[in-house]
């Protein structure tokens, strides 16, 4: 009998099915369609990460590496903890996974049990709520708007905490919405948190080193919560490191044990010759990652330039990441004469068949008022779908 289990069939299918699907068959038509739907940059892995990796294969890493990764990889990652975060892990703390998804994963199997609580302010990135679904656990969700720069409030965190919460799990900067909290923001969730010393506050920086004229900040600075905070990060974003699969945790001592011992269950050491390629990625000068953040700076600016120009479209100036998360709600309920723009899913099928773009709907980012445009493409492309967007969206009445 087909039947699969409760845990999996409750999880949805991915967002962005029915964009790609349309995608293709424009593609196949022979339109040029550019994508600004992609998570991850668009720049080559340096060369000195690439001939890392080579060497590793040379030199025959190509045994299990230890559960929680290789030693080397284990002290690059505590010394960049230090160097560029001020935070004091040691080894044993950090566990090494394949790509921060992953880590997430594992910390949430190993720290909710049924009708657990985890707070995740919306727009949130996909993979928190279906993660916490299959742990059989309850999405309290904290919602926003533009007008907030999509930030969260401390009242609101206070008002969402119950005797069930159990994790609170969290993105700065963010993926959809590139906003990045300030250190007093952070302290004011640190002292709240303070007083709950049963949550675990989830603090996934993976974007830390795409940031616009500002410093990443991150929660675990703050001593007196620091036994209850799991720092997520990982080479993906970058290095442009994204195939790669490397990503890791900084947890406080017995939830390092327990993410170690369900890994060695569960997947063992992440690939070992990625492992090696990471270890030079993070004990490298951030050179190569200025370099892309300065290209990213350049592509924001315009990609924001552009919107300014399509009246009913409000966004937010996005500090970090490579993604802006214009408000489109105002075109709610206007036609072009075929189709009715009824909500996002809408709005993306109708910017992927009339400005032959592909963006992301808000939807299943928690903001159904929203779509998301990333700008991990080129100026060229991004000036071309852009006028095509503003020229689309001047036929809705
Ligand atoms: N967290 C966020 C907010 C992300 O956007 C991503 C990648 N899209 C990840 C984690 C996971 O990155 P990886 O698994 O490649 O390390």
């Amino acid at each position: 009998m087909e039947r699969v289990s409760d845990r999996v069939a409750c999880l949805s299918e991915s967002a962005t099915l029915a964009v790609a699907q349309k995608s293709r068959e424009l593609k196949e038509k022979g339109i040029d369609v550019i994508s600004l739907g992609v998570g991850e940059p668009d720049f080559n892995t340096p060369d000195f990460i690439k001939d890392a990796a080579k060497k590793a294969i040379d030199d025959n890493y190509s045994t299990y590496s230890p559960v929680p990764g290789y030693a080397s990889l284990l002290k690059a990652i505590s010394d960049k903890l230090k160097r560029d975060n001020g935070l004091e892990y040691a080894t044993n703390q950090i566990i090494v996974s394949n790509g921060a998804k992953h880590s997430i994963a594992n910390l949430l199997q190993c720290l909710i049990n049924k009708g657990d609580e985890v707070i995740i302010p919306a727009p949130y990135w996909v993979t928190y709520i279906e993660l916490v679904k299959l742990n059989e656990g309850v999405n309290v969700i904290i919602p926003t708007t533009v007008d907030s720069d999509f930030k969260i409030t401390p009242a609101q965190l206070e008002a969402a905490i119950t005797p069930k919460t159990r994790a609170f799990l969290f993105s700065s900067p963010s993926n959809p919405t590139g906003s990045v909290y300030t250190k007093a923001e952070l302290k004011a969730f640190a002292d709240i948190f303070a007083k709950h010393p049963n949550i675990i506050v989830i603090s996934d920086e993976i974007y830390e080193h795409i940031v616009y004229g500002i410093k990443h900040e991150s929660i675990a600075q703050f001593a007196k919560i620091k036994d209850q905070v799991v720092v997520v990060n990982g080479v993906s974003k970058a290095f442009a490191m994204t195939g790669y699969r490397i990503g890791y945790i900084a947890a406080p001592l017995w939830l390092a044990k327990a993410a170690n011992k369900l890994q060695g269950q569960y997947t063992s050491g992440p690939c070992s010759v990625s492992q090696i390629a990471s270890v030079a990625a993070l004990n490298a000068p951030l050179d190569t990652v200025q370099a892309m953040v300065e290209q990213f700076n350049k592509r924001r600016d315009l990609v924001l330039a552009k919107l300014a120009e399509i009246p009913g479209i409000k966004t937010s100036k996005p500090d970090g990441a490579f993604y802006v998360f214009p408000d489109i709600s105002s075109f709610f309920g206007k036609s072009d004469g075929t189709v009715t723009i009824n909500n996002a899913d809408d709005m993306g099928l109708f910017i992927l068949s009339n400005a032959f773009t592909g963006v992301v709907s808000g939807e299943a980012f928690g903001a159904p008022e929203c779509i998301r445009i990333s700008y991990a493409a080129s100026e060229a492309d991004l000036t071309k779908s852009l006028d095509r967007i503003k020229a689309a969206l001047a036929t809705l009445k």
